[in-house]
């Protein structure tokens, strides 16, 4: 059996045992989003999805982070979720949580930080055998919860989430038919980024990878900030958004109502040009 085949059982069985995930499941039905557009190419959708204050709202101070049961080790996970496993070294889980369709995080069984270098020939394997999905990755400081156990996410893909650069924010994309050249590239690009941020352990960014037609890409975000100074204000000028790698591609996720009502263009130009890098 296939890999997509697994993860398309593991959801239906999921759902039936986990009501959490059937709940998180069924709110994606009918959620509610808006779009913006810049010209005829670009576009940014915004996702009302009240369910991920747990990740937008999440302390990741790291005094906080030490504090609290790690949900991603596979002993304070759950008790009904299961997972298949991959590269027998990471488990691949439905998120309970999901912004994407089939939405899974896949963390490694071991409790280790969030660093990307050298696991990118992983993520690469994973779109390899998961045409059909991107997999993406948020930087300890640029969107993950857990910046201290090493996860993936993935989702099927929708054409939004798979924009290069475009004049709201930086996006650097390595394309080839050859995963070792991908690897190659990264290498150099995350060198870069880093001598502009030497004071960072891991240089700020976010990824994303597919593969079409058996070629792979890779779209990466250079980050400045963790969040725009939108999310520190407060009463109306607030909105509280924590932009991760699908904000960086098109998706943005607005955890409060208030948000999605009221945010305009303006500030998604705004909260790109807070959180992206510009790249020389
Ligand atoms: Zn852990």
């Amino acid at each position: 059996m296939n890999l997509q085949t697994e993860i398309n059982e593991l959801f239906s069985s999921q759902q039936k045992e986990w009501e959490q995930l059937s709940n998180g499941i069924r709110q994606l039905d009918d959620i509610q989003e808006k779009e913006f557009s810049w010209g005829d190419d670009v576009f940014v959708r915004v996702q009302f999805n009240p369910a991920r204050i747990v990740s937008t709202g999440a302390n990741t101070d790291k005094k906080e982070i030490e504090k609290r049961p790690c949900f991603l080790c596979e002993a304070h996970r759950p008790v009904q979720q299961r997972g298949i496993l991959f590269m027998g070294k990471y488990v691949i889980l439905c998120n309970p949580f999901p912004i994407l369709r089939n939405h899974i995080t896949i963390p490694l069984h071991s409790h280790v930080p969030q660093r990307i270098r050298k696991k990118v020939s992983d993520m690469l394997s994973l779109a390899e055998q998961l045409p059909d999905y991107l997999i993406f990755y948020n930087g300890p400081r640029s969107g993950a919860s857990a910046p201290d156990h090493f996860h993936l996410q993935a989702g099927l893909k929708s054409p939004v989430l798979l924009q290069g650069d475009n004049e709201l924010r930086s996006c650097l994309t390595i394309e080839s038919d050859s995963k070792h050249e991908v690897e190659e590239l990264f290498e150099d690009v995350y060198q870069y980024i880093h001598q502009r941020q030497p004071e960072e352990t891991e240089p700020m960014l976010n990824v994303i990878a597919f593969t079409e037609q058996n070629r792979y890409t890779l779209h990466v975000f250079p980050r400045k900030a963790h969040r725009s100074g939108h999310y520190y204000e407060e009463g109306r000028k607030q909105l509280l958004i924590s932009p991760g790698a699908l904000d960086m591609a098109g998706l943005i996720i607005s955890v409060r109502e208030e948000d999605f009502n009221k945010i305009q263009s303006q500030d998604v130009e705004d909260i790109y040009s807070q959180v992206s890098m510009p790249v020389i």
